[in-house]
């Protein structure tokens, strides 16, 4: 039995230090859910958004709830998708329990261009507030102190839900909100990524009031985030000095867009490479932060294995389709979305009966094959990773259920496993990426999505063309 579970079964700890412990085995989300339902309001986060024991711990009843509420050492899925969808999801259903499919977009054009995707996350929310559905939104602004730092707010008025588009992949807390909101009836609509949906799910069953005052949970889907020292090592490899930040986007443009900052005299700056002169090979948004997460995913984010959110209402994210690599459809911006409750169908289609989005029905065949391969890969180096910290003693997180990989799976989780390498290693990490953030650097990238970015696209023109 490691630490962590004799800390889970109340044998040698107070659950305050349990939650040291969770964070110090590299097991803690940062979902904030644990901040969120303390009753003495004694955990606070540091600068990573990391929990820790503020002052006046020493109020700390040692009632528990923060340890029971937290999903960085246990989320079930068999018992989670039972108590929501009354049937038990599989560990080989990488996209989870849903009941329909659909490519969706913001029927206001201004929200669709300046969003991530299609603008569906910013879009729902903000008709949720205006039809007095909701009287606040979670959303996850550009922390105003440090512009490419992301900073969870409830957003109480249009412009404040608005301010929330675009997607920030350094990692953020969300469920600490839930401490703001403890007298406030609500109702409010939930915005975050899959961890933040699961700390959420477990505080419902903790404390019921909580789940009475959600009326609609919206998940996004998520690869990995990045760690803060990703972008501070950006910035301190080229020098940039964070007071000149106005303003950082992770995905200015569509699909897959480009990593754009603007200074405070509005300068505009696309990173990494701010040295290269426009009109020379750069890589897009998608490429760079694929190379970041190999370098800056955390050690939890390499054990999750929900790449969908699998327990929201309604998920939502980019449209990386098969056959549109080719296409103009691409840059229009669109959200692959999917209903999995009644209650969020419902809301889907009330939101488009309105006028507020635009919805088309995505087959549920190509639904199974879009995402590929990040939410089968995601699970496979999970459950690799998870395999791996078992033989050697270590904590990892309990899920309720196992996967058994067949040869061909073991083989391709260990090599996309090893590709994290220099995760753990930080002075490695920064040397690399120091290579990597220099001009030539950036053929090294291109180099590696060269298949994807050339071939397939060629591939995809020639089959249309011969339509
Ligand atoms: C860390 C992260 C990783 C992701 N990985 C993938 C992926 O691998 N594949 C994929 O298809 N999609 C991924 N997404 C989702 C995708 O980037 C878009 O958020 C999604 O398609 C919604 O697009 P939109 O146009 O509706 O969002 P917008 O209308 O631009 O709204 C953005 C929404 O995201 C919320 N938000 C922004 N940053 C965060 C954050 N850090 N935590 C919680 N909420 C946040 C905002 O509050 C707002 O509600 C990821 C998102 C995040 C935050
Ligand atoms: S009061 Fe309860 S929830 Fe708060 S820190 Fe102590 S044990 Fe955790
Ligand atoms: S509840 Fe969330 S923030 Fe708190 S320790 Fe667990 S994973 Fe970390
Ligand atoms: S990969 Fe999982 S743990 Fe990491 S940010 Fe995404 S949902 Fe959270």
């Amino acid at each position: 039995m490691t630490d962590i579970h004799k800390c889970v079964m109340q044998q040698n700890k107070k659950s305050i230090n349990c939650i040291e412990e969770i964070v110090a085995q590299r097991l803690c989300h940062r979902c904030g859910s644990c901040a969120g339902i303390c009753p003495k309001g004694v955990i606070g986060l540091d600068d990573d958004y990391y929990p820790r024991g503020e002052k006046g711990v020493g109020e700390c009843t040692d009632c528990g709830l923060c340890v029971r509420v937290c999903p960085g050492i246990s989320f079930s899925f068999p018992g989670f998708s039972r108590r929501i969808f009354g049937r038990e999801v599989r560990a080989e259903d990488t996209r989870g329990i849903f009941l329909k499919a659909f490519l969706a977009y913001s029927a206001d054009p201004a929200i669709r261009r300046n969003s991530t995707s299609g603008g569906i996350s910013t879009r729902l929310p903000l008709w949720m507030l205006e039809t007095g559905r909701v009287s606040g939104a979670f959303t996850v602004i550009s922390d105003p102190g440090h512009p490419w730092k992301p900073r969870a707010v409830i957003a109480r008025k249009p412009e404040e839900i608005l301010r929330g588009a675009y997607s920030k992949y350094p990692a953020c807390s969300m469920n600490h909100l839930f401490s703001e909101i403890r007298n406030e009836r609500g109702p409010f609509v939930f915005t975050g990524i899959p961890c933040q949906v699961h700390g959420l799910r477990k505080m419902e069953e903790t404390n019921k009031s909580i789940g009475d005052r959600i009326a609609l949970v919206i998940g996004l889907f998520c690869h990995s985030c990045l760690e803060h020292q990703a972008i501070k090592d950006m910035m301190s490899i080229y020098r940039i000095d964070e007071r000149m930040l106005g303003e950082v986007c992770y995905r200015f443009g569509k699909l897959p867009g480009y990593v754009r900052a603007v200074t405070r005299s509005g300068q505009e700056v696309y990173l990494p490479y701010p040295q290269l002169p426009p009109g020379k090979y750069r890589p897009n948004a998608k490429e760079v932060l694929t190379f970041f997460f190999k370098f800056y995913s955390p050690p939890r984010c390499r054990m999750c294995i929900d790449a969908l959110s699998e327990f929201a209402d309604i998920s939502v994210g980019d449209a990386w389709i098969k056959g549109w690599q080719a296409s103009d459809r691409l840059r229009e911006g669109h959200n692959l979305v999917i209903a999995r409750t009644e209650r969020g169908l419902k809301m889907l289609e009330e939101a488009r009966d309105a006028g507020a989005i635009v919805l088309d029905p995505f087959d549920r065949e190509l639904m199974m094959t879009s995402h590929e391969p990040m939410a089968t890969m995601k699970r496979l180096r999970a459950f690799h990773n998870i395999a791996r910290a078992k033989r050697r003693g270590r904590p990892h997180p309990d899920y309720g259920f196992e996967k058994s990989f067949t040869m061909q799976e073991r083989t391709r989780a260990a090599m996309n496993a090893a590709t994290y390498f220099a995760a753990d290693i930080p002075r490695l990490r920064r040397f690399l990426f120091y290579i990597l953030l220099s001009r030539p650097g950036r053929y090294l990238i291109g180099f590696s999505f060269f298949r994807r970015r050339v071939v397939v696209a060629l591939m995809e023109k020639l089959k249309l063309k011969m339509k």
